[in-house]
């Protein structure tokens, strides 16, 4: 059984950024420096990137499949992003949740305003900067896998998508790494404290309560 002083309710934590912020850095560096968190693994009909493993960064299926998961209600929020579909499974989000176990969500814009119009009680949600748009533009070179084209895609999406800055809980500018994954950690950590998250401390509540009044009598 679980331990009442540390034992909650799992978290879902949501890291969103416009393309080129450095997301996926911190999102691999959370997921290898913490334990009790494990990413939501999306389903998406982008094809897939030679850097990617199926089953690990997305399940890669076809837009025939997705259609029928998300018509079967299988999906917890979805979008469509630079013509492919990405969706979130449901069954593995709530299994992790009731386990107690946090979820780490990277999900864009569109999707945050879905999980948040059904579940805002177990959300805490981080936008991520770039520091500016040349480091963001050269963040996007580096990654070498998209073409001009594509690129030229998600900064007209990332135009967009910074206006949506005031409806997260944090945000974090990525001008240093290290500095950046620190806030990031020190997010989650105050976040599992939260009160709310933590229901099953009536027992030790009751057992402080009694040994004070039995110190306090006499
Ligand atoms: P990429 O193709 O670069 O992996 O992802 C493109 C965008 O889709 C990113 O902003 C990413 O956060 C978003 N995304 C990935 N998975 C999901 C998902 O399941 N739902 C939503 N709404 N967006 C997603």
């Amino acid at each position: 059984m679980a331990d009442p002083v540390t034992a909650r309710r799992g978290l879902m934590l949501v890291l969103t950024s416009p393309s080129g912020a450095g997301k996926s850095t911190l999102t691999r560096q959370l997921l290898q420096t913490e334990t009790e968190i494990a990413l939501s693994v999306s389903v998406t009909t982008r094809p897939k990137r030679a850097d990617e493993i199926d089953k690990v960064h997305y399940f890669f299926i076809s837009p025939e499949r997705f259609i029928q998961m998300r018509d079967a209600g299988e999906l917890l929020e979805w979008a469509e992003v630079h013509g492919n579909f990405y969706g979130t499974p449901k069954a593995a989000v709530e299994q992790a949740l009731s386990a107690g176990n946090d979820v780490l969500f990277d999900i864009d814009v569109a999707g945050v305003r879905q999980l948040s119009a059904m579940v805002r009680e177990d959300m805490a949600t981080i936008f991520l900067l770039p520091p500016s748009v040349a480091e963001q533009i050269s963040r996007l070179k580096r990654r070498a896998s998209d073409e001009d084209q594509q690129i030229l895609k998600r900064l007209k999406t990332a135009r967009t998508e910074i206006e949506a800055w005031s409806d997260f809980d944090y945000i974090l500018v990525n001008d240093d790494l290290d500095r950046a994954f620190m806030e990031l950690r020190a997010i989650l950590h105050a976040e599992r404290l939260k009160q709310r998250r933590r229901p099953k401390l009536d027992a030790l509540i009751t057992e402080l309560g009694r040994d004070l009044d039995r110190v306090l009598e006499n």
